[in-house]
């Protein structure tokens, strides 16, 4: 075991879930995600959907069975036809034979599919899935760990194996610290870790009004470790020592010299036995087929948390939509709940970096990734059975009632 698999898989068993490490790809999207069964859980605080939040459109959940859909190889790897999979989900199709794009449209659901691109647009957002859809013998073909860790999360959460998770205790993460100052525009004088940390402390006053227990992986202005991989690793065992329900590290993005690019971005760890978004995660022990991370265990959920906090950063700030991707990011690997890490905007943007500067601006950040959480808890609400949630009178945010 190479130093680095060592330090991974002790941070596995401090975890206790390197059990997680022995599933395949292939099966684990139909195991449960968390070792006890979860059918009642506690509501959030507050439970029901909130006035004017958007969850996802999905019908009551229920006994709901995925449907089987026919397994075609390729590369050695296994994929549906996108036709059937529309056809199974209930959505109709339109195929563009010049364009190898097939539009699948459920009510207020759609998805874009283009032959041998990763780039699809879901719900009108960008989505970079792990694997290009394949164009063969004049149909398109869907990876299948991007159909059950990613697409069916958001075509039919209800179809969703594992037991929906309880939303109680949020971590937030606010990137960097101490002599790590994360990305710097010294032009402007602003410093990534001290621009996170105040979206931290925003966006943790919102959720206390709401009610939720939120905690913190740093409120001063210090590295958490003595090297940067042992600070990453850090966080995630802060969220799973309290327990965290959902895990959300902020970051402010850059890419000095070009100083044009814009928009914000939202990460997720990358699924197991597929690449990372870019070539940062190359050699990294979990970057081989059989093996996933402990977050892993949790990706149809996190898929819905970085769709929903996506959409509510792109609407909230009006920024250009830079996709939902994947990495294997640190921070997140030995996370025990749902985590997404976000880039709001570029500090190598001067404009986008002179309204991170504002106060003001940094509320707004705060309130988008407030809105992203509060559509994500719409969405396990709605999912929920029946029995559990909360009666009609408690379907509103529980204002000033911190824990
Ligand atoms: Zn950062």
């Amino acid at each position: 075991m190479s130093p680095a698999a060592f330090r991974f898989a002790a941070l596995g068993a401090m975890v206790g879930l390197l059990a997680a490490c022995s599933q395949t790809a292939s099966a684990a999207a139909n195991e449960p995600s968390v070792p006890a069964p979860l059918r009642a859980p506690p509501q959030r605080p507050g439970g029901g959907v909130a006035p004017g939040v958007t969850a996802l459109n999905v019908p009551m959940a229920s006994a709901a069975k995925a449907p089987t859909l026919t397994v075609t190889r390729f590369k050695n790897e296994d994929y549906f036809a996108a036709s059937e999979i529309a056809e199974r989900l209930g959505f109709k199709t339109t195929w563009e034979e010049s364009k190898r794009e097939l539009t699948m449209v459920a009510g207020s659901r759609k998805l874009v599919l283009t032959g041998e691109k990763r780039e699809v647009a879901c719900n009108g957002l960008r989505i970079f899935l792990g694997d290009a859809v394949l164009y063969r013998g004049g149909k398109l073909y869907v990876n299948r760990t991007d159909y059950e860790r990613c697409l069916l999360s958001l075509l039919r959460p209800e179809f969703i194996t594992s037991p929906v998770p309880k939303l109680r205790t949020i971590v937030l993460d606010p990137g960097h610290g101490g002599s790590d100052p994360g990305m710097e525009n010294n032009a402007l004088r602003v410093q990534e870790k001290v621009l996170a940390l105040d979206v931290a402390l925003r966006l943790e006053k919102l959720l206390r009004a709401e009610g939720y227990s939120v905690v913190l992986t740093r409120r001063e202005d210090r590295q958490l470790a003595p090297t940067k991989e042992a600070d990453l690793q850090r966080r995630a065992i802060i969220a799973n020592a309290a327990g965290a329900d959902l895990f959300l590290s902020i970051h402010f993005n850059s890419l000095f010299p070009d100083t044009r690019v814009s928009g914000s971005e939202v990460y997720v760890f990358t699924r197991p036995g597929q690449r990372s978004d870019t070539s940062w995660g190359f050699g990294q022990p979990d970057d081989s087929e059989n093996e996933i991370a402990p977050v892993n265990r949790h990706d149809p959920w996190t898929s819905i948390l970085a769709h929903a906090v996506h959409r509510e950063t792109i609407n909230g700030l009006k920024t250009a939509d830079r996709g939902h991707k994947t990495k294997h990011l640190g921070v997140l690997r030995g996370l025990n709940c749902p985590g997404v890490l976000v880039e709001s905007l570029f500090l190598s943007n001067a404009e986008e970096a002179r309204r991170a500067a504002t106060p003001a601006y940094r509320q707004q950040i705060a309130e988008a990734l407030w809105s992203g959480i509060r559509s994500y808890a719409a969405t396990l609400d709605t999912l929920r059975p029946k029995s559990s949630t909360a009666p009609a009178t408690a379907n509103r945010p529980a204002a000033s009632n911190s824990p």
